[in-house]
């Protein structure tokens, strides 16, 4: 047998979690092509690691030629920024980015191997894509999620309305990258419910080949990373919102406390302060626990509008 099951008791009650031995036998299927839904600061990273590391053409979707177009004004910039520091070639640069293509239809995703979903963390949008994605995409294509918080079991299950019929829910799995993308090396890949051996396996391996390392985590909520992250932002804000320390105070002691390259406020700006909220709330609301309650203050500045980096307002100004 190539795997062997683990249970594991923890908040959701006991899970089980598959475990592959060094000599387990891979199952990979070959990704030849690969699709991108969302342009933003992931999908865009994303994108762009594929057809660097793993050479394989990527089609980008989104709503919009404008959003589109500011994604590729990111990838070009990213390629000059590696090109002068001499990371990469001119040739490597003009090569990764001949491979990535745009569309504004989800239709143009009918030839992919693997597609990797990359919009914002609104459960309901995920799930009309995954059921959008099920009936375009191919018969045999990995349907994968980069959510931050939202069940991989509950998104494959809005690929089909009759849950018996596995067929397309089995091909969905979570390829949880950090931000940014082409410099953290860390993916976390998770399984629904309903995710076959298969797709897990290819989807570690379509990860490997960008050069990322894999970590397996149960479709628990908040996974690893920000089961363990989140809290630890949402706590910075607190102690920002009920005075025991200032903006300043609390990053530099964290960052030069625990030998990190930024504090907690600010990595909060860059993730976005969205993002961030969201993934509190389902925390919360999953879990029923009361010490993940996001802070007041992460709400009222999500109200606000001062998403953080993205939209030059957070705690710092950008
Ligand atoms: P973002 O807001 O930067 O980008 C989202 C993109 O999706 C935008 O370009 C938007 O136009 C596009 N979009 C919206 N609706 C769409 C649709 N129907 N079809 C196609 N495109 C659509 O968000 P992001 O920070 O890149 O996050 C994307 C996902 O990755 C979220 O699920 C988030 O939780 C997750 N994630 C984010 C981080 C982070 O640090 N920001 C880290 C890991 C995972």
């Amino acid at each position: 047998m190539a795997s062997s099951i683990v249970r594991m008791r923890g908040l959701g009650g006991l899970r089980t979690i598959r475990c592959f031995s060094a000599s387990a036998r891979r199952e990979a299927a070959e990704v030849n092509r690969l699709g991108v839904v969302g342009s933003g600061q992931m999908g865009l990273g994303i994108a762009l690691v594929a057809a660097q590391k793993a050479s394989v053409p990527v089609t980008i979707i989104d709503t919009s030629d404008k959003a589109l177009q500011k994604g590729l004004a990111f990838a070009d910039k990213l390629l000059a920024k590696d090109v002068s520091k001499s990371r990469i070639t001119q040739e490597q640069a003009d090569k990764a980015r001949s491979l990535l293509s745009t569309s504004t239809k989800l239709e143009d995703l009918s030839s992919v191997d693997f597609v990797i979903e990359a919009v914002p963390e609104i459960p309901q949008l995920k799930f009309d894509i995954f059921s959008q994605l099920a009936q375009i995409c191919p018969k045999h294509a990995i349907l994968a999620t980069n959510t931050s918080s939202i069940s991989i079991t509950r998104i494959a299950a809005a690929t089909t309305s009759d849950p018996t019929d596995t067929s397309a829910s089995s091909r969905v799995v979570s390829t949880h990258f950090m931000n940014p993308v082409p410099v953290q090396k860390g993916v976390e890949i998770i399984s629904g419910l309903q995710t076959s051996k298969e797709t897990l396996d290819t989807a570690v391996e379509f990860c490997k080949k960008m050069g990322k390392v894999t970590s397996i985590s149960a479709d628990s909520p908040g996974f690893l990373a920000n089961r363990i992250l989140m809290p630890y932002i949402n706590e910075a804000i607190i102690c920002l919102e009920t005075g025991v320390g200032d903006r300043d105070s609390i990053d530099a002691i964290m960052k030069n406390g625990t030998n990190v390259p930024m504090g907690p406020l600010q990595l909060a700006d860059f993730i976005g302060l969205d993002t961030c909220l969201s993934i509190m709330k389902v925390l919360h609301q999953e879990t029923g626990d009361s010490k993940y309650r996001p802070s007041v203050l992460l709400t009222k500045m999500v109200d606000a509008g001062w998403l953080g980096k993205k939209s030059a307002k957070g705690f710092y100004d950008y």
